[in-house]
């Protein structure tokens, strides 16, 4: 069966772990004696309550979570917390926002329904290849929260520190590189992502939110919207995403059996380095990011031409890969190396490219 599967670079929905997959078939008619698929069971029967726990349990322990944050499943993907955020942490009116990309940017521009919205960084002029530094960073005091997208799943650039924002807690959005390595929970406010790139599969987001930012009730918002409510019915007010969570229980045991969060880290830069050390040696290819930016997750470069990115791509599916189609907004190539992209699937890139290369120089 696996021997059919192509390499698949999608940015997400995205390539998932084999044993997981193969996990899921062999629990698909009866889990576990239960005569019954996950898909059918009640979110509030025992068999499911165990999947639940234990899924919240191994991300606590995965993501060595302090006690004093809240793990909350939540559905409507990332873009719905681009919404709830300011209905929920916009204390005083203001936030701040760090734009790094299409998403913080759609994030910035939906806080500013519901207040005062101050751009601390705005890297559209550069088309999205940096990551501000400290100096270049305009935050306000007393801003409510200080929002950045970890990692942009378009440009292919990501963090690679936690910056000073004068006390306000960072509101970090991981949706593209949440568990690819180990980050200290305590340096963020809340951290949310969607679950489809690196968590599984689409339905169920997650939120890691510090106890004393939704310690109070508000009124004035849809009750599904309200972190403070969601927390009190442990993820439960209504149906739960159920299947989502039950695969992302099974990619949390996947990482913790390979060794957790380091083990991951040392395979995603071993993959990452395969690729950006082969796009160092040459000048066919164009890396959009700078350098020092670069993501461990969504590598973007272009071909000399538009046509020869068409070429890649086309030629790119007889070699066995899929997905490779760069994101209108930067064009050429962008290959999504996510947790559960082998190396093995980065050297057939690698070779194919080299490939390429030779034969369109
Ligand atoms: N933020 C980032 C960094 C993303 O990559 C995406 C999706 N690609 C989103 C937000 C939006 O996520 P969703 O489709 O789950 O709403």
């Amino acid at each position: 069966m696996t021997q059919k599967r192509v390499f698949n670079f999608s940015a997400g929905p995205s390539t998932l772990p084999v044993p997981v997959l193969e996990k899921v078939a062999s629990q698909m008619l009866n889990y576990k004696d239960s005569g019954m698929s996950v898909m059918e069971m009640s979110h509030r029967s025992s068999s499911y309550l165990e999947i639940f726990n234990e899924t919240k349990d191994l991300l606590k322990k995965v993501m060595n979570i302090p006690d004093n944050y809240k793990i909350l499943f939540i559905q409507g993907g990332a873009t719905q917390q681009f919404s709830t955020i300011p209905l929920n942490l916009m204390k005083n009116g203001k936030a701040d926002y760090i734009v790094t990309g299409a998403f913080s940017k759609k994030s910035a521009q939906e806080a500013a329904k519901f207040g005062d919205v101050h751009i601390a960084y705005n890297g559209s002029d550069n088309n999205f290849k940096h990551i501000p530094t400290q100096d270049e960073l305009d935050i306000r005091e007393g801003t409510s929260y200080v929002h950045i997208c970890a990692n942009n799943t378009i440009f292919g650039t990501e963090w690679k520190y936690v910056p000073d924002t004068k006390g306000a807690p960072i509101v970090a959005d991981m949706s593209s590189n949440i568990l690819s390595k180990p980050i200290n929970v305590a340096d963020y406010g809340m951290i949310y992502a969607g679950a489809q790139k690196n968590m599984g599969i689409a339905g169920c987001g997650i939120v890691i939110v510090r106890e004393d930012l939704i310690n109070e009730h508000k009124d004035n918002i849809p009750v599904l919207m309200e972190y403070n409510t969601i927390a009190e019915n442990d993820s439960m007010y209504n149906t739960p995403p159920t299947f989502s969570i039950y695969v992302l229980g099974l990619v949390l045991k996947w990482i913790d059996e390979m060794g957790g969060l380091e083990v991951m880290q040392k395979k995603n830069e071993e993959k990452a380095k395969l690729l950006y050390d082969y796009l160092d040696t040459t000048d066919f290819y164009k890396t959009h990011s700078d350098k020092d930016n670069r993501s461990l997750m969504n590598v973007t470069f272009t071909c000399p031409n538009k046509d020869l990115d068409a070429q890649f791509v086309k030629e790119s599916v007889i070699a066995g890969m899929t997905n490779l189609k760069g994101h209108r907004s930067v064009g050429g190539i962008r290959a999504s190396i996510y947790n559960a992209m082998p190396l093995e699937g980065v050297q057939t890139l690698v070779d194919f490219m080299k490939k390429f290369e030779a034969e369109n120089k």
